[in-house]
């Protein structure tokens, strides 16, 4: 491709799920390009631990691997989730299909497992060359350069007149940058827990995204393939720290989650051991640098990354790759001008499902629970059986479409200014008939 100055390359930093996906578009392309990747090399020493074990997939994701043959491969990996399963305090969980007609899922995946495929298919791609144990420090657009790091601490430089930067939601090179914007740190942290196999199987139900919701503060379950969950709890980072000895953990989860507390015989040790996590919404912009000697653009969490509450930052940041991959297309291979046109299509989007993601907290952890919240869900459903593709849910068009996120509340506002009209327009007809009834008693 042209237009990108001098004779550096293609660098991709970091071989997490976006960066190895792009590396791969790239390289069948017939594109160059090189990945830098901090960890060692995964498959040589392990997953690394603390980070979030499973993921859910949903339409978009698997669209994007279907470009790279990877859909059925990692559907293969995965468990369907047809709907919520939600654990009231003190009450019988209750399912809740996510889909009008019940047969939608959304795929608990593992995040070590998907990372694998990826970087196996990236590997066998010609032009793509993996390097492990390489931090990249920053980079220099004057010269075109990156500023990498190995282990030992010793600094070196690779020529680079492209970078395209998906070292994630703590990223280096967005860090060089200094774009405008900033990073919000939710109030709210995560930590970690294992419900082990019970007698060889599940021990809860295999179909569904488990939530106990708590009000302020909620768990939930994602089934991995061993027949293990993995638990996640969401709480004020505060909360946390409360629960300073192996007996408070104890005696705080017999009390709020006694369905599951005695489903997991290590809780005390998972919960003493497993580190608490930040959950971060990065706004920032703009994602792409044009110097002199090189061209930066950010992508995946490093350009926007999002609170978990939709399942949606890796699907995003596999439709950013896509849309390079299709801006790269129509500019014929130029840089510049891809990168141009893939900031300015993608912001929109990716700003409108940050809020979303930030929203579905709420909706989670407090909504779901209450009898007014699944009276609705069920008139939801309902109505989208009977309008069969025209009233959609926001949850359906989020997981199971790749409408643009950003077209997605306008379109719920539409629906439900429709809704609103017609149900103005019913509990009208209901009052006037009321009303003849009263005069035709009082007759
Ligand atoms: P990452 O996957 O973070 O990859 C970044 C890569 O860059 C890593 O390999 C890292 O080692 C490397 N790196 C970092 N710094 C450097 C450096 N300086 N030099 C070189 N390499 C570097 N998304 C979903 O779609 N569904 C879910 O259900 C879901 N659940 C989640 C639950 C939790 C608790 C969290 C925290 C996130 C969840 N996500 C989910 C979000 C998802 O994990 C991210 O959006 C996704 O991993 C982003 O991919 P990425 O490639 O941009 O970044």
């Amino acid at each position: 491709g042209g237009g990108a100055g001098g004779g550096g390359g293609v660098a991709v930093v970091g071989a997490g799920l976006a960066g190895c996906l792009l590396a791969v578009l790239l390289g069948r392309r017939g594109i160059e390009v090189t990945v830098y990747e901090r960890r060692p090399d995964p498959r040589v020493a392990g997953a690394e631990q603390g980070r979030s074990i499973n993921l859910a997939i949903s339409a978009r994701g698997l669209a994007a691997l279907e470009q790279v043959g990877l859909r059925d491969h990692a559907l293969k990996q995965a468990l369907p989730m047809h709907g919520r399963m939600v654990h009231p305090r003190g009450g019988e969980p209750n399912f809740q299909p996510y889909s009008a007609d019940g047969g939608r899922a959304i795929n608990s995946i593992g995040r070590a497992e998907l990372n694998r495929s990826l970087l196996e298919t990236a590997e066998a791609t010609p032009g793509v060359r993996l390097v492990f144990s390489r931090r990249v420090t920053g980079v220099d657009t004057k010269a075109g350069a990156l500023l990498l790091e190995d282990p030992a601490g010793r600094s070196s430089t690779e020529p680079a007149d492209v970078v395209l930067a998906g070292d994630g939601a703590y990223s280096a090179v967005r860090a060089s940058l200094r774009p405008d914007g900033d990073t919000d740190f939710l109030e709210h942290g995560y930590k970690e827990l294992t419900v082990p196999p019970r007698d060889g199987g599940f021990a809860l139900d295999p179909d569904a995204l488990h939530i106990w919701p708590r009000g302020t503060s909620m768990m939930i379950a994602l089934p991995n393939l061993d027949r293990s969950f993995t638990c996640t709890l969401f709480w004020p980072k505060s909360d946390f720290d409360v629960l300073d000895t192996p007996d408070r953990v104890a005696a705080y989860f017999a009390e709020h989650y006694p369905d599951v507390a005695k489903l997991m015989p290590g809780l005390v040790e998972d919960y003493g051991r497993n580190p608490v996590g930040s959950l971060v919404t990065v706004r920032c912009w703009p994602w792409v640098r044009y110097g002199d000697g090189a061209i930066v653009a950010l992508l995946g969490d490093a350009a926007h990354a999002i609170v978990p509450f939709f399942g949606q930052g890796a699907n995003c940041a596999f439709e950013d790759c896509i849309e390079i991959d299709r801006c790269l297309t129509e500019t014929d291979g130029h840089w510049p001008r891809a990168l141009s046109l893939y900031q300015e299509r993608r912001k929109a989007n990716t700003d409108a499902i940050a809020e979303m993601a930030l929203d579905n907290f709420v909706e989670m952890r407090d909504r779901v629970s209450s009898p007014v919240y699944r009276a609705k869900q069920a008139a939801t459903h309902a109505l989208e059986r009977r309008l069969a593709g025209r009233y959609v849910s926001r949850y359906e068009l989020v997981s199971f479409s790749t409408m643009p996120y950003a077209e997605i509340p306008s379109r719920i506002r539409r629906q439900n200014r429709v809704l609103a009209g017609s149900a103005a327009g019913a509990a009208g007809a209901l009052v006037l008939s009321l009303r003849i009834l009263r005069r035709r008693s009082r007759r």
